[in-house]
């Protein structure tokens, strides 16, 4: 539990983060932050710096540009992320990975759980680790539970893309990478992404660099 004092220094350092305005700077792999547990949102910031700090998430987010951004990518320890996908993909990447547009939503104290044993193994990125992929095998189906930005209890079941997005950010806020949860072999920079592996599934990639692919 956190004292008075924690979420003073917590709200000032937010309003020092945003006095710059503008995109927030993007923290990278190897800063402790992405490794630590993050306090759960309590009104921390208040309604008015609530605001202001979502908008400049979905602001660095669009400005990255990435489809999700946890508060700890931009160094702020608190359960909170965004996530907006307008799935610009070609439809056979549509459906291969069920990349669905996802508009513009907050999760504050999310946590999922998988639905049904399904798994789905596709190559993903993250802000915080810039010029790398790997292919990550996921929950193909998860219940996600928490609330809004306005504190309605959130409830839903994500499928597909979405399903990947809110895992990987909800991740973040248990200070945990897509590389603790990745394929190893997998990895390849954006370069060998762009020249051998935009195919809509990894399976190549599999063959060509060693690893399983989820049955
Ligand atoms: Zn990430």
């Amino acid at each position: 539990m956190a004292s008075p004092h924690a979420h003073a220094s917590l709200a000032e350092q937010v309003e020092q983060l945003l006095s710059t305005g503008g995109p927030l700077p993007i923290v990278a792999a190897g800063d402790p932050v992405l490794r630590r547990e993050t306090e759960r949102y309590d009104g921390q910031l208040g309604p008015a710096l609530l605001a202001r700090f979502i908008e400049a998430l979905r602001l660095t987010m669009h400005a990255a540009p990435g489809v999700g951004l946890a508060a700890p990518q931009v160094g702020v320890p608190l359960r909170i992320a965004v996530l907006e996908d307008p799935a610009p993909v070609p439809e056979e990447v549509r459906l291969a990975r069920g990349r669905v547009p996802q508009p513009f939503r907050v999760l504050v104290n999310p946590s999922y759980e998988p639905v049904g044993p399904a798994r789905a193994a596709f190559f993903e990125g993250c802000l915080s680790v810039p010029g790398w992929q790997a292919v990550v095998a996921r929950a193909a189906e998860v219940r996600l539970t928490g609330a809004d930005e306005h504190g309605r209890a959130l409830d839903e079941v994500f499928t597909g893309w979405p399903a990947r997005i809110v895992q990987h950010e909800t991740d973040h806020l248990d200070g945990t990478l897509y590389l603790d949860r990745a394929e190893p072999r997998s990895l390849s920079s954006n370069q060998a992404m762009a020249d051998r592996w935009a195919q809509p599934t990894p399976a190549r990639a599999a063959a060509a660099l060693g690893f399983d692919l989820p049955a």
